[in-house]
């Protein structure tokens, strides 16, 4: 809105003095040219005057002529009017007048300089002009008008001619010289200023604007028109008024009859003049306007480039306080993380430790379970130690040594039986692990071996196929034969439990090298592993054992251990019916320095 008002006002002021400009130009220009004007007249107005003047004397000297006089004294005598004729020509051909002609007391033209042409003033009777009573009462009459014989204005002199060419005399005729003014307009011409000369009553009959002849600048009188009627002055024409008043003129009196003498400034110059002012203003304004526009975009340009360094600052600054910030933040972050990652180690020190518990506990809880067998397994030899050697006894008190030596080498048998048990037991007992590459035929048979008389108490068929040549390279892999042992019987003895209600009773362990990899595969005759069962497989604590017979860990740790040696265990069942539970340890190819633990 503000805006708006101020737009406004400086579109006010800017006309304003515009206008202003305009109008002193105009107002100057014209008093200029007022001023210039009037200097002009002082001296055109002298010109005029003096060749007005200059042809006065003319006619006047020739009123004394003998010539003259005595033409008006013969008027009927034609040699005396030739004469006339001849002599009026040749002084008007030496004065460089218009015409000189003579007129008798009737107004009636007795000899002319143009008595020889078509429109010659001979013959013609001029009495009812003017300046024809004047001079006949003895006066110089002085006219300006059309001459009515030729339609060519003048200024018309004339003088008496006196009877006996006394002055003062009777007056016999008169003289008149017409001069033509025609020249001055011509001179005029090349002034860019209107000049006009105006007869007393305002009409103008000589002029640079050949439209304002014969043209008044104010409507005449009746008594005027009637007057110019009579005297024919501008033959007869009707003399109207300009259709516009020029405007402010200056002028100047000339002559005997009243006249004026006036110029009007050209109206273009002013225009122009004005219209100069005008543009000037607005040229004066413009630039104004441009500088302060270019103050003003500069001061804007100056205040942009502070705020941007402003913004641009404020923004160092905030990015610098970000960027401590998140230091910070990032060295929390990381204090928090190395915190987490030392109790990330801690768990899983703690994790390995209790894995390890835990296979020892399951190592044990197979111990415990195997403890039964193995009690069993003993008890034979041992009851056949006993017998051997009572009957040894005996043998040695009937004095036979050599079967007694017999029995001995018996009881020695069964011991070494009992030792091999018992060694199988210690080291599988063992807590430590020991990496080193191991023979799978000997886990395998060994597994067998210990699980030989439970399988037996069961009535359970018990197949072994570990590679049957002998010299067969043997299938090495890198881990703790013990854990693999491990492995197997809780293999072998899930087996035995699947098969335990089975109308038909068989496991079989079988290995073989697969590319890459050991294989050994344990397949029974049970009832196979059911489909909910076999989601939860290898998941500690999962069991479907009564309680006090399955923990539910055999599996879970049989697979970490084997993962542990970068291996796999895997289960499904048999086409057939039954379950089979694979184990693929990779080979240790390059190795060939086997280590036999047992
Ligand atoms: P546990 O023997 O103490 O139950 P395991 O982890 O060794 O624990 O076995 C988990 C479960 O897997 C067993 O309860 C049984 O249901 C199933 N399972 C294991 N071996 C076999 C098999 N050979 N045939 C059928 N099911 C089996």
């Amino acid at each position: 809105m503000r805006a708006k008002l101020f737009r406004v006002l400086v579109f006010l002021g800017t006309a304003g003095v515009v206008a202003a400009a305009w109008w002193t130009g105009t107002l100057r220009a014209q008093a200029d040219l007022m001023e210039q004007g009037r200097r002009q007249l002082e001296l055109l107005a002298p010109d005029l005057q003096s060749a007005m003047e200059k042809y006065e004397t003319l006619p006047f000297v020739l009123g004394f002529q003998p010539d003259l006089i005595q033409a008006l004294a013969h008027t009927d005598d034609a040699p005396t009017i030739a004469r006339l004729n001849q002599s009026l020509q040749t002084i008007q051909q030496q004065a460089k007048v218009g015409a000189i002609y003579m007129m008798d007391r009737t107004g009636l033209t007795l000899g002319a300089s143009n008595w020889d042409q078509p429109l010659g003033f001979v013959g013609k009777n001029f009495s009812y002009r003017p300046y024809f009573n004047e001079a006949l009462h003895g006066r110089a009459g002085l006219f300006y008008g059309i001459g009515t014989s030729t339609s060519e204005a003048g200024y018309f002199i004339a003088q008496p001619v006196y009877r006996n060419g006394t002055a003062g005399g009777p007056v016999a005729g008169v003289v008149v010289a017409k001069i033509s003014l025609a020249d001055f307009e011509q001179t005029w011409r090349s002034s860019e200023h209107a000049i006009a000369l105006a007869d007393r009553h305002g009409v103008i009959f000589l002029s640079n604007q050949p439209q304002w002849r014969y043209r008044s600048l104010q409507p005449l009188s009746a008594a005027t028109t009637q007057e110019l009627a009579h005297t024919q002055q501008y033959m007869g024409q009707t003399v109207a008024p300009l259709p516009a008043h020029p405007g402010q003129f200056a002028a100047r009196p000339v002559g005997r009859l009243g006249w004026q003498l006036m110029l009007f400034p050209s109206q273009a110059r002013v225009a122009r003049a004005g219209l100069q002012w005008a543009l000037a203003a607005v040229l004066l304004l413009s630039c104004a306007a441009a500088s302060w526009w270019a103050l003003h975009q500069r001061r804007r340009r100056l205040e942009e480039r502070k705020e941007s360094r402003q913004a641009l600052q404020q923004a160092a600054r905030e990015l610098d306080s970000r960027i401590v910030e998140r230091t910070q933040q990032l060295r929390e972050t990381n204090h928090d993380l190395e915190n987490k990652y030392a109790r990330l180690k801690a768990a899983e020190q703690m994790l390995r430790s209790t894995q390890n518990e835990l296979v020892q506990a399951g190592k044990l809880a197979m111990l415990g379970q195997m403890a039964a067998g193995v009690t069993h397994e003993l008890n034979q030899p041992l009851a056949a130690i006993r017998a051997f050697a009572d009957n040894a006894r005996t043998f040695l008190q009937r004095g036979q040594p050599a079967q007694a030596e017999a029995n001995l080498g018996h009881i020695g048998d069964a011991s070494a039986r009992m030792g091999a048990i018992i060694s199988q037991l210690k080291g599988f007992a063992r807590k430590d692990e020991a990496i080193c590459a191991v023979d799978m035929a000997k886990p395998v048979r060994a597994s067998a071996f210990m699980m030989e008389s439970e399988f037996r108490r069961h009535g359970v068929a018990l197949a072994i196929d570990a590679g049957a040549e002998p010299d067969a390279v043997p299938l090495l892999v890198a881990g703790d034969p013990v854990r693999i042992e491990q492995v197997l019987i809780n293999l072998l003895r899930n087996a035995l439990d699947a098969v335990e209600e089975s109308p038909e009773r068989q496991v079989c362990i079988t290995l073989a090298r697969v590319d890459d990899h050991a294989e050994v595969r344990i397949s029974d005759s049970g009832g196979g592993i059911p489909e909910q069962v076999a989601a939860h497989l290898f998941e500690p604590f999962y069991t479907t054992k009564p309680s006090g017979k399955g923990l539910g860990l055999g599996l879970a740790i049989s697979s970490s251990i084997v993962q542990a040696m970068n291996g796999q265990l895997t289960a499904h069942n048999l086409p057939g019916g039954g379950a089979q539970f694979v184990l693929r340890l990779p080979l240790q190819l390059e190795s060939t320095n086997a280590s036999h633990p047992h």
